[in-house]
């Protein structure tokens, strides 16, 4: 089988987004064991879409696009498929009516534009989008296939993973299964370079994904039963634990601040932060992990030294030049207060360097409790916001490790 991946939106054209679509596509399509051979862009003009997606529809048995399902005029995707194939858009009554309740459910009325994404023309089957409006389209004719998916990649995903894949997986008669390894402290490419060993492996496979919170491992291995793909991606995630070691954190839905709320239960333990220069980012990701009632006291948040003096900070410190020591008094100042077991405490610094705008920056992580003192400081560069989202998973990474010490 031979397949063509094209995204379709002016703005992947202008450079406003990045396509992450046909990456994530081609990646999976590898692991299926279907050959890609072209992919493309195109932007939401009918004639170039059509001239695109009929080349697409003459070389290649299965063509799987993105974009242009939305309910506005520049939303074309399903009237070019249905002109290319010559055939007329209807709309599909059970769709109207899932459409008409997905807006009840929020207390609107359906714009009348929506109803555009309640139609399909006869070679198509509606593809349900829990996450969104957008149905795609799963559309055969003469031995090809063509896939139509939402542009928004999280409704792309979650539909190519409940609902194409298991469809062509009927056909390649294959089972994939899949595991993301996380990962933090470490750059890309040093993981890269430590598993290079085994990435060059087709089955299974390794692909790394630089993420906020950590380097991501995904391992893919494919066969005939699920028994064997199991066996596969056990072994080849013991291969990767052997290389990483300790800086792996968690798999799959595991998350950092779920790590440590279940360290932190584990042990019988609550945690007060207080923040400066991260802005609340780590009392944020904590009040949002499930179950963090029962160990997370609360944040403190300043951003000048007058604020942490009015927090309670000694003001000899709260104006100090020694940030790490800010840092420090900040986490036992955060436990007392907030009356918890561990206390952790953030400050920084940065500087915008004019020619690459890039952020140089110094973080100070300090964590308090009874049992350990441990002072973490670390220091590392990249965009603002960025180095501020990543300082609050230090902080986290650090608490984990604290507590598994
Ligand atoms: P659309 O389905 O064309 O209405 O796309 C809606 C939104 O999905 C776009 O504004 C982007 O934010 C996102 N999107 C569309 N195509 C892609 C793509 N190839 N890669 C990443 N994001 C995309
Ligand atoms: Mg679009």
């Amino acid at each position: 089988m031979k397949a063509e991946i094209m995204s379709i939106g002016t703005e992947l054209l202008l450079g406003e987004i990045v396509d992450t679509n046909t990456p994530y596509l081609a990646n999976q399509l590898s692991v299926l064991g279907i050959d890609l051979y072209f992919t493309s862009a195109v932007g939401d003009n009918s004639a170039r879409l059509l001239g695109t997606l009929k080349q697409a529809w003459d070389r290649s048995d299965i063509v799987l696009t993105t974009g242009g399902l939305g309910p506005t005029q520049d939303d074309i995707t399903r009237d070019v498929i249905a002109t290319l194939l010559g055939e007329k858009m209807e709309v599909d009554p059970q769709l109207k009516q899932e459409l008409v309740s997905f807006f009840a459910r929020r207390g609107i009325e359906m714009p009348e534009s929506n109803i555009r994404q309640a139609t399909v023309i006869p070679s198509a089957t509606a593809l349900v989008n829990p996450q969104g409006t957008a149905p795609g389209w799963w559309v055969e004719k003469k031995g090809k296939i063509i896939v139509a998916m939402p542009g928004p990649p999280g409704e792309m995903h979650y539909m190519w993973e409940n609902q194409v894949l298991p469809r062509l997986q009927q056909r390649t008669g294959a089972v994939i299964l899949t595991r993301m390894i996380k990962t933090f402290g470490t750059s890309e490419a040093k993981v890269d370079e430590m598993l290079a060993d085994l990435t060059p492996s087709p089955n299974p496979t390794l692909a790394t994904y630089a993420k906020l919170d950590g380097i991501y491992i995904r391992i893919a291995a494919k066969a005939e039963k699920e028994v064997e793909a199991r066996r596969m991606v056990d072994g080849r995630e013991a291969d990767v634990r052997a290389i990483l070691g300790d800086i792996i954190w968690g798999i799959d839905d595991d998350t950092q601040e779920s790590m440590a709320g279940r360290a932190l239960i584990d042990k019988s333990l609550s945690v007060a932060v207080a923040e400066s220069f991260t802005g609340g980012f780590l009392t944020q990701t904590l009040a949002t992990a499930a179950d963090n009632e029962r160990y997370f006291k609360g944040g403190l948040i300043a951003a000048t030294g007058e604020a942490k003096m009015a927090l309670g900070l000694d003001p000899k410190l709260a104006k100090s030049e020694d940030k790490a020591e800010v840092a420090r008094a900040m986490a036992v100042l955060a436990r007392q207060k907030l009356d918890a077991t561990v206390g952790i405490g953030i400050e920084g610094e940065s500087g915008v360097e004019p020619e690459s705008g890039m952020v140089p920056g110094t973080v100070y992580i300090a964590t308090d409790s009874d049992k350990v003192d441990v002072h973490t400081v670390q220091s590392y560069s990249g965009r603002l916001y960025q180095m501020k989202r990543r300082a609050a998973y230090y902080a986290l990474f650090d608490l984990v490790k604290l507590l598994k010490a």
